[in-house]
């Protein structure tokens, strides 16, 4: 199981929006660098509770790529690098 979390400072950086087009609407734009996610990307979306601030709930919407920006995994699996081992005969 993973969590994610923002990277400092950035969240503050983000669009919120209080829609939640699909990908490919042509108003389904990301919260960090603000381009259209296109239908066959994979749109990150983070839910932000209903408050004062938004009644009707809210979310980031993030291309998968500028997740990474944004945000960090937290993950007890580490990702290894599907290296291979050349062999080395001397
Ligand atoms: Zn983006």
């Amino acid at each position: 199981m993973t969590t994610m979390q923002f990277k400092p400072g950035m969240q503050e950086q983000l669009i919120v929006f209080t829609d939640s087009p699909d990908a490919g609407d042509p108003g389904c734009f990301c919260s960090y660098c603000v381009e259209m996610i296109e239908e066959d990307d994979t749109p990150l979306r983070l839910f932000i509770p209903r408050s004062a601030q938004h009644p009707g709930g809210a979310e980031y919407r993030l291309h998968f790529s500028c997740a990474s920006q944004v945000c960090e995994w937290k993950s007890a699996a580490r990702f290894t690098e599907g290296r291979k081992v050349e062999g080395n005969n001397g």
